[in-house]
């Protein structure tokens, strides 16, 4: 079982968060206890041995997550386009080995991934492929494109007139 710990009292904004994994071989319904242990980098303890949790990665709340979605695709994270964007753009990216994908190095401090630059991916299509991809998206929702924003491939989303495709 995985889960974070934040401090309920500390507003963290664009912070990703630590995210703990078990270190000791308990299995099955076994939870992390409150707070952390007073070992240096460990986290709260295993509610069954009381072993301290070691950090495992960094992670974004769901807030990071959208912002970073729209950050990478230049869509809006939420709305009736996400589900052909699922299935347009699947695929269309590779996973960064460096961050194993979560965008974030570091352990005691984080820093966004250098390899990525923090998106934990890189587009590995060639531009053709995004293009097309993008003119499927938006023809069908034009609505879907953020605010300003350009696509993977520079094309400026945000500017397109509904029903109009990019050339
Ligand atoms: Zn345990
Ligand atoms: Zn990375």
């Amino acid at each position: 079982m995985r889960f974070a710990i934040r401090d309920p009292f500390v507003l963290e904004e664009d912070m990703p968060h630590k995210v703990w994994r078990l270190s000791c071989s308990c299995s099955g319904d076994v939870g992390m206890g409150v707070g952390p242990t007073s070992r240096p980098c460990s986290g709260p303890a295993c509610s069954r041995c009381g072993e301290p949790t070691v950090f495992s990665y960094w992670a974004r709340d769901s807030i990071e997550r959208m912002d970073l979605y729209q950050r990478v695709h230049g869509l809006k994270p939420l709305g009736p386009h996400l589900r052909l964007a699922d299935a347009v753009f699947r695929g269309l990216r590779e996973s960064c080995d460096a961050c194993r994908s979560t965008g974030f190095v570091g352990t005691e401090h984080w820093a966004e991934c250098p390899h990525c630059e923090g998106t934990g991916g890189a587009w590995k299509a060639d531009e053709e492929h995004l293009v097309a991809a993008y003119c499927l998206l938006l023809h069908r929702y034009a609505e879907a494109a953020a605010p300003g924003a350009l696509s993977a491939v520079g094309i400026g989303l945000g500017g397109l007139p509904p029903g109009i495709e990019p050339r």
